[in-house]
């Protein structure tokens, strides 16, 4: 009997993705045969171990799926070495914190309240917890990342392992430069590119090889893939990553999501991947001059990627917990975001992230964000106006039926 109600659920999820703006940056929509790969017979497979090195009989055919993924991955990126296993990006940066550290050992990671991510160091998380995490973060006048404190900091700190990346920094990274300074200090050089990794894929942001001795990210930001993560290495560092993550963090993989992460490849690999990445960049460029022609102030001036961070506060008096919610009223979604220095607590914060990933993905073009600021303007500047709100979701409305998604599918049978 099929349980009616959770797929009630699911197809109000589905209604949702249908009718919203979606400008959480770390979302996407994935096609149609990513979703058909993620949701396939794979899933029943246990699979544990490696390509030809399996501990359970059956494996020929899922093995076909990993090793597509494996060669797809290192030519899109030209990589000497990647692991496809990794169930998260959380779980990819934990494979290599235990492949390359002991408990204890000196890491420098990018500041939490400037962008970092909670695995580069979070006191809460396990990567906080265990070694001895030190913070880099932005210069409090350009809110873009401060080089030369960076350097001061590796040249005191002296730690093992650097790592790059954010989840909420809007301009380029300069990983030529941090792997440099790390190299000379005796550190190895880890970029997490979670966010970038679509846009490194299509040269829309400098790539971290070959500077990097280790590269993680999840496949579901610009990579449009299906939720996971990977790690691509040196040669060197192969067979301490593969042991780190299978037995060391992980048992069976996930060899249906491992398939449609070899899909995810693969349109990565065409031309209209490129297209994609470039949309996604003119898009987060509408949006910002959009919102600054509303007045609205961002973080770092604006956007060199696919995302903005809007200081809500200064811009309208308003938090970001607030403006989340003022925002989901009218069917547009973002997340709150901490600024840099930010006076406010997290959970409130002072900021929104939003992102131009998913609503390239749905075809939106940069007219398009350009209403989607003035929207989000209109709401934000006149929040509990209700005729307003009405107007809103009016305006809304006529964006996202431009687009269907998932046209054949239907939770309710
Ligand atoms: N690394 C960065 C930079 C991220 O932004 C994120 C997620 O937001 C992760 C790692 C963790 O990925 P996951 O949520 O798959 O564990």
């Amino acid at each position: 009997m099929r349980d009616q109600k959770l797929f009630e659920s699911v197809q109000r999820e589905l209604n949702r993705q249908r009718e919203n703006i979606e400008l959480i940056a770390s979302e996407n929509f994935v096609s149609d045969e990513i979703m058909e790969l993620a949701g396939s017979v794979l899933t029943n497979k246990y699979a544990e171990g490696y390509p030809h090195r399996r501990y359970y009989g059956g494996c020929e055919f899922v093995d076909e799926a990993e090793e597509l993924a494996i060669e797809r991955l290192k030519e899109i990126f030209g990589c000497e070495y990647a692991n496809v296993q990794p169930h998260s990006g959380s779980q990819a940066n934990s494979a290599v914190y235990f492949a390359l550290l002991e408990p204890g050992d000196k890491v420098l990671g990018m500041s939490l309240n400037d962008g970092g991510h909670l695995t580069h160091g979070h006191p809460l998380n396990f990567s906080g917890k265990t070694y001895e995490f030190h913070a880099y973060g932005v210069n409090r006048e350009t809110e873009c990342l401060d080089y030369n404190e960076y350097k001061k900091k590796v040249e005191m700190i002296k730690p093992k392992l650097v790592v790059a990346g954010a989840s909420a920094y809007s301009r380029i990274i300069d990983f030529k430069l941090m792997a440099e300074i790390a190299h000379q200090n005796g550190a190895l050089f880890m970029v997490d590119m979670a966010h970038i990794a679509g846009l490194v894929a299509a040269n829309e942001h400098p790539s971290p090889f070959p500077y990097a001795d280790i590269v993680t990210s999840t496949t579901h930001k610009t990579l449009r893939g299906p939720r996971g993560g990977i790690i691509m290495a040196k040669e060197e560092f192969g067979k301490v990553i593969d042991s780190a993550v299978f037995p060391g963090m992980q048992g069976g993989p996930l060899m249906h999501i491992i398939a449609a992460k070899a899909a995810c490849f693969y349109e990565v690999m065409q031309p209209e991947f490129k297209e994609y990445a470039v949309k996604i960049r003119k898009n987060a460029k509408a949006l910002e001059e959009s919102l600054k022609e509303e007045g609205f102030r961002l973080v770092a001036g604006g956007t060199d990627n696919h995302l903005l961070l809007v200081d809500v506060k200064s811009s309208c008096g308003i938090s970001g917990k607030k403006a989340q919610r003022l925002l989901d009223e009218i069917h547009i979604t973002a997340n709150k975001n901490a600024i840099p220095f930010d006076t406010e607590k997290p959970f409130k914060a002072s900021g929104i992230r939003l992102g131009t990933p998913a609503m390239t993905t749905k075809g939106f073009n940069e007219d398009d964000f350009r209403e989607v600021g003035k929207i989000i303007s209109l709401r934000l500047k006149n929040k509990e106006t209700e005729d307003i709100k009405q107007e809103c979701l009016k305006r809304v409305k006529i964006l996202t039926n431009k687009v269907v998604m998932y046209k054949d599918l239907n939770y309710i049978k």
